[in-house]
């Protein structure tokens, strides 16, 4: 049984998927988006919703500050609101090598465009007063902030309703084959016809493209986060340290949001994971340790997620090589910050434009002829 046939089909409704499914959709495409489960329930609900320039790659910078920007004004093309709250931010150096660290990588994200300048202590403290007064130095950036993870499915299945987007959850793509003029997803017991396809799954790009036969490894990295119960302002800052292992910033209605990349334990097959209690602890000392007054505040609950990396620990965004009309889009690291800006672009060159920026090819990440055609040069973190 055939479903209609449609312009677009995004497989994976995350926050790629669908900002690529709502701007192809005001591009004047007939889109349809399908979702496992429900609208960004994976990582794009369940994250930090840090917005910030301290934890993305220098690469990635010019992406993050449009998409920083349109997070901020995310009411005026959304239509809805993600709580997203604009702030400073800092990264905070407590040794040596972790100011050795920070000079480093405040260099090359500041040589990128993001405004990161190293702040004293007595800078720092006059920006956050509630830091650790045995800090070193940190890099301040004046653009920062965070959104509500979990406001990210309700706000765009709302938009995306408007825009005209078909949207399926709880519908599993099992697999794509190619038609006589397009393709054909496959969703037991249906098919679904499609001129063009993006994939979008997050860890589970990797399996979606075995569909086409292409070997593309990514990694799961399996991110944990923890959330206190409410309390009086302790911070007003997003916080951050030199090594990437502390994310901290408390919400407006008192609560204060725990992560930096802790891992837990899990498998993307079977889509099982589960918080490490050593992460929990190791994470929660980090944080007080930044932000002392933290220090008789309780856990109420910590949750964890699947997070994707290639090899090179870049996006994979564009045209999938050998497949013409299929597309892919994921694996960026901190990748809900730039997501709304990187999928404005994919969505230009779906519609037959050319994109605002750069993609990143996949071809650099597969094996054989051609491979060597996208030099990659090591980025740091
Ligand atoms: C705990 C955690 C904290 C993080 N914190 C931050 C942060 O503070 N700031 C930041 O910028 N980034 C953060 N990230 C990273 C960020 O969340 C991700 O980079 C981003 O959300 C990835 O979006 P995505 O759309 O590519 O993937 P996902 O959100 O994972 O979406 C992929 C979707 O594809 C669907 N799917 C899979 N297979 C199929 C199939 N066969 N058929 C149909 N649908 C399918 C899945 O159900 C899923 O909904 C964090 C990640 C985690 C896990």
């Amino acid at each position: 049984m055939s479903a209609g046939r449609y312009d677009l089909a995004v497989v994976g409704g995350g926050i790629h998927g669908a900002s690529v499914a709502l701007f192809a959709a005001r591009g004047g495409m007939n889109v349809v988006l399908l979702e496992a489960g429900a609208l960004a329930r994976q990582a794009s609900g369940t994250n930090a919703g840090t917005l910030t320039m301290q934890m993305t790659r220098a690469a990635l910078i010019p992406y993050a500050l449009k998409a920083h920007e349109m997070w901020v004004n995310a009411p005026r093309w959304l239509g809805h609101d993600v709580g997203v709250v604009a702030c400073d931010g800092l990264s905070l150096a407590f040794t040596e090598s972790e100011e050795e660290l920070l000079s480093e990588r405040a260099d090359a994200r500041s040589a990128a465009g993001a405004p990161i300048t190293l702040v004293s202590k007595a800078e720092a403290a006059c920006i956050e007063p509630g830091v650790n007064p045995e800090i070193r130095m940190a890099s301040h950036c004046s653009i920062d902030g965070y959104a509500n993870a979990y406001l990210t499915g309700l706000a765009y299945r709302r938009a995306l309703r408007d825009a005209g987007v078909t949207v399926r959850e709880y519908a599993p793509v099992t697999g794509l084959t190619p038609s006589s003029n397009g393709y054909e997803l496959r969703l037991e017991p249906e098919t679904i016809a499609a001129s063009r396809i993006v994939l979008t799954g997050g860890v589970w790009l990797e399996p979606m493209l075995g569909w086409l036969n292409i070997q593309l490894p990514i990694k799961t990295l399996i991110n944990q986060l923890s959330v206190t119960e409410r309390t009086g302002p302790v911070m007003r800052t997003v916080l951050g340290i030199a090594s990437g292992l502390l994310s901290l910033k408390q919400f407006p209605h008192g609560t204060v949001v725990i992560g930096g990349g802790w891992q837990g334990e899990g498998n993307r097959d079977t889509g099982v994971h589960r918080t490490s209690h050593d992460s929990t602890v190791g994470n929660a000392r980090l944080a007080v340790h930044a932000i002392p007054a933290l220090r008789n505040t309780r856990l109420v609950r910590s949750w964890a997620g699947f997070e994707a990396e290639t090899e090179d620990a870049l996006p994979i965004v564009g045209p999938v090589p050998g497949h013409p009309g299929v597309w892919v889009s994921g694996s960026v690291h901190s990748g809900y910050t730039s997501a709304p800006y990187i999928a404005h672009c994919l969505t230009q060159a779906i519609l037959g434009h050319h994109p605002e920026m750069p993609l990143f090819p996949m071809d650099r990440l597969l094996a054989g002829p051609g491979s060597e055609a996208v030099p990659v040069s090591p980025e740091p973190q």
